[in-house]
């Protein structure tokens, strides 16, 4: 059966919003989601009839939040077909789960002059979290060089690797360029060597199956927020064997066992040692919502859309004169960046804006990566399974126009 693209639609109540007096057109999916209804209500019936704090206590509130909380994390078990409820730590997002690895892992696994293995086109998320790192423990970056297509340079990443690589972190999907990297090619160069791998899946997780038991990382880390789920929660996904090792990122309740004056503190268990404080209770619950809407429309027909959406907006763009799209790879997942020859990206963007156009424009949050392009930003369209052709077609047409108002 085909995609009802209209039922879908009409489950996100924002895409009939008006901005600035023109209906909205929505392509900065990358940035963050829309919500469909069903996870906005879940939060409101959590405040509504579950509210209550988890896992401390015996009445029945309690319980009852504590229950649709341990059903979600079983669902995110399911969804990146992890061993366990032990290898799924709920964060604050993809970022926080990367300053917990930098953290936890750095003070287990890095010592000085050990080599962390990183690539140029990484978000600063994936990036200054190994910087501190590196400083604090006399550690080394390396960084992997990218092809002029936005493709990672894996004869690169080969030289790079030696006896004081600990760990390669580097992202599924660029979020600049939308290119699929090869990790499953990347995990294994790893494991063949005993480095440890962590993938930043923020840009892949509404896009793409994953499954960490076959791809073999280490770490996998990713945010609801992206995946038309709530803001506020992401997930670790680590091996349980390497967690067990890693000492508590933050202390304090929930990640306790035993605590007193006389004798050393002792940790919860997996995933509870990094789980310190209250966690974000309703979004972690909505988060399984969005991950069911997610699975009843399935992975296969979100690919077909989402690259039907990419083939068609790659050829009206480059139909335009003077456009150049940055990252050409022909794996791509559904993100175009582009620039307008003697425009700069912010007035395009602002333009654009103007006509009810959701686009974002700048440097992604990864500088190096936009330097080695030799540009000072991008447009970058991302692109989700609400978007439809005909939104494309208002998008190229407007973009003309402000390229003739600009030029
Ligand atoms: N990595 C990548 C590839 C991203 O695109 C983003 C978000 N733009 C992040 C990390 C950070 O995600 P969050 O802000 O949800 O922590």
């Amino acid at each position: 059966m085909s995609l009802d693209i209209n039922a879908i639609r009409s489950q996100f109540p924002i895409l009939e919003t008006q901005v600035r007096n023109k209906k909205l057109v929505y392509f900065d999916n990358g940035a963050t989601s829309q919500k469909p209804l069903r996870v906005i209500n879940r939060i409101s019936h959590y405040y509504l009839h579950e509210n209550s704090n988890v896992h401390r206590g015996v009445h029945f509130l309690s319980q009852l939040a504590t229950d649709a909380m341990e059903q979600a994390r079983e669902k995110l078990v399911s969804f990146v077909h992890a061993e366990s409820i032990e290898e799924i730590i709920f964060t604050k997002g993809t970022t926080e789960s990367i300053n917990l690895v930098a953290h936890s892992f750095g003070n287990r696994f890095v010592g000085a002059e050990d080599e962390i293995i990183i690539s140029e086109m990484e978000h600063h998320a994936n990036l200054v979290p190994w910087q501190f790192l590196c400083k604090d423990k006399g550690a080394k970056l390396r960084v992997i060089k990218t092809h002029d297509d936005g493709s990672l340079d894996l004869n690169h990443l080969q030289s790079l690797i030696g006896p004081k690589t600990r760990l390669i972190s580097i992202a599924h999907v660029s979020n600049v360029t939308g290119v699929i990297n090869p990790v499953e090619e990347v995990v294994k160069m790893a494991q063949d060597k005993g480095i440890f791998t962590l993938i930043d899946g923020a840009q892949a997780s509404s896009h793409l199956q994953i499954d960490v038991q076959k791809l073999g990382c280490t770490f996998y880390v990713f945010s609801a927020h992206k995946m038309y789920g709530p803001m506020g929660v992401g997930v670790l996904y680590g091996q349980k064997a390497i967690l067990e090792q890693m000492p508590p990122y933050q202390s304090g309740g929930e990640m306790i066992d035993r605590v007193c004056f006389s004798e050393e503190t002792t940790f919860n268990v997996l995933p509870f040692k990094f789980e310190a404080g209250t966690p974000m209770v309703p979004e972690i619950i909505a988060f399984a919502e969005a991950i069911d809407f997610i699975n009843e429309i399935g992975f296969e027909k979100i690919q077909q859309h989402e690259h039907e959406l990419l083939s068609y907006a790659t050829e009206k763009l480059l139909a335009i004169d003077g456009l150049k799209i940055i990252g050409t790879h022909a794996h791509k997942s559904a993100v175009i960046s582009f620039v307008l020859q003697g425009l700069h990206p912010y007035d395009v963007g602002s333009l654009l804006d103007q006509m009810g156009f959701a686009l974002r424009t700048g440097n992604h949050c990864a500088q190096p990566f936009i330097q080695r392009h030799g540009v000072s930003g991008t447009v970058r369209l991302s692109l989700a399974i609400y978007n439809t052709l005909e939104e494309v077609d208002l998008m190229v047409e407007a973009l003309k126009k402000v390229k003739n108002m600009l030029s």
